[in-house]
């Protein structure tokens, strides 16, 4: 074998693997995005670190760094009912940031032992006497093999790893579409919308840096067409959005039953969104991405005899958390639990 371990995708699952494993292996990375600068892959994201994430950050000894920490920080997320015309505030511990800086940051701190290889895609993932073979594009898409012992997929929503080892484990997509705007808002605030008849998950809306980044997610069908209508709509509420200057898209997974989640076997591990592992109350991910990998390292750094059970037992707390936020969702998502939930609490009521 010429590695130990073959990484796939530079997430914040990914990076935090590399970062955590112990020097004694021989590890390659591969990422799709370039190691600096704003070109290449970017991932679309709110940028919003969570609690948990918060949290992970703190296990991990680590700060953010303030050039990724973006303006304002806003602790309140004004949740939007466009059914029934409800709105409240919810007070949010998030912090806001860049995320494309944010992966470049978590890329930076993976030790220089590790062979990490920018702007280059993973193609397949090949099953061989005692290992894997991976094949990749390099930066100038000239094919290359390298073989690994443990292939790790931390390559996201639309994983390769998952889709061409496990294409049994299929598991529910939807598109979340993303646009930037000029920031016009009197005074910026975050949201979260609910319409059943548009999304049968939720839209949202950030202010950061002087934009205001509007996005949602949608069934793959109908989203470019769900995402202009929605947009329509709140303009009536008073939303103010302009030409977009960027439009972002991608797939999102959205779990539905417990055995969406799947980590991998044969000495293949999924982490992060590759394995599942995302709110659908939320579309928080990150901290999860974090959980994973360090769950994961800690298994290969021990040395254990039967990593792929042992890394599925260790996840059991965690899919039964995110299990939870799928019962959540499905609250969430039905307009009369959501009144009741939204009534419950209401503390005011207002327009824009
Ligand atoms: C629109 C949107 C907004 C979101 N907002 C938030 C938020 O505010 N807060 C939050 O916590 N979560 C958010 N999430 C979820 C969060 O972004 C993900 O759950 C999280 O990024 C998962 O981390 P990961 O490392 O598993 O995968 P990713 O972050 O997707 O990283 C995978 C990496 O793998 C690489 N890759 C993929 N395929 C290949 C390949 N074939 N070869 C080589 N490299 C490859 C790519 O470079 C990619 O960067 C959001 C998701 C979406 C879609």
């Amino acid at each position: 074998m010429d590695y130990d371990i073959a990484i796939i995708g530079l997430g914040p699952a990914g990076s935090t693997l590399a970062r955590l494993l112990s020097p004694s292996f021989k590890v390659i990375a591969l990422d799709a995005k370039h190691q600096t600068g704003n070109e290449g892959f970017h991932k679309p994201c709110g940028g919003l670190l969570a609690n948990d994430a918060q949290k992970a950050f703190i296990r991990q000894k680590l700060n953010l760094p303030k050039d990724i920490l973006t303006d304002p920080q806003i602790f309140s997320v004004k949740t939007i009912d466009l059914q029934t015309k409800l709105i409240r505030n919810y007070q949010r511990s998030y912090v806001s940031f860049d995320r494309h800086k944010f992966d470049l940051w978590l890329k930076s701190l993976i030790p220089s032992k590790v062979n990490v290889l920018h702007n280059t895609l993973c193609k397949e993932v090949r099953r061989i006497i005692d290992g894997y073979q991976i094949t990749y594009l390099d930066q100038n898409k000239t094919e290359h093999n390298v073989t690994a012992q443990y292939v790790v997929g931390a390559d996201g929503a639309n994983s390769l790893v998952r889709r061409m080892r496990y294409p049994q484990h299929k598991i529910r997509q939807y598109v979340a579409i993303q646009q930037w705007f000029t920031e016009q808002h009197p005074n910026p605030f975050n949201s979260c919308i609910f319409d059943n008849k548009l999304t049968n998950c939720y839209a949202w809306s950030i202010s950061k840096d002087g934009y205001f980044l509007f996005g949602g997610a949608f069934s793959k069908k109908v989203a470019t067409q769900h995402f202009e209508k929605l947009k329509e709509k709140l303009s009536m509420q008073g939303f103010i959005f302009g030409e977009p200057l960027k439009t972002e898209k991608c797939l999102v997974v959205y779990p539905n039953r417990l055995r969406d989640f799947y980590t991998g076997n044969e000495n293949i591990f999924l982490i992060g969104e590759a394995a599942g592992f995302i709110s659908a109350s939320s579309l928080e991910g990150i901290s999860y991405a974090l959980d994973s990998a360090e769950i994961l390292s800690k298994i290969l750094n021990s040395g254990h005899p039967k990593p792929n059970k042992c890394y599925y037992q260790r996840t059991i707390p965690l899919r039964f958390k995110l299990y939870g936020k799928i019962v959540k969702a499905k609250l969430l998502t039905t307009p009369i639990w959501r009144k009741l939930i939204m009534k419950s609490k209401i503390q005011h009521t207002e327009q824009h």
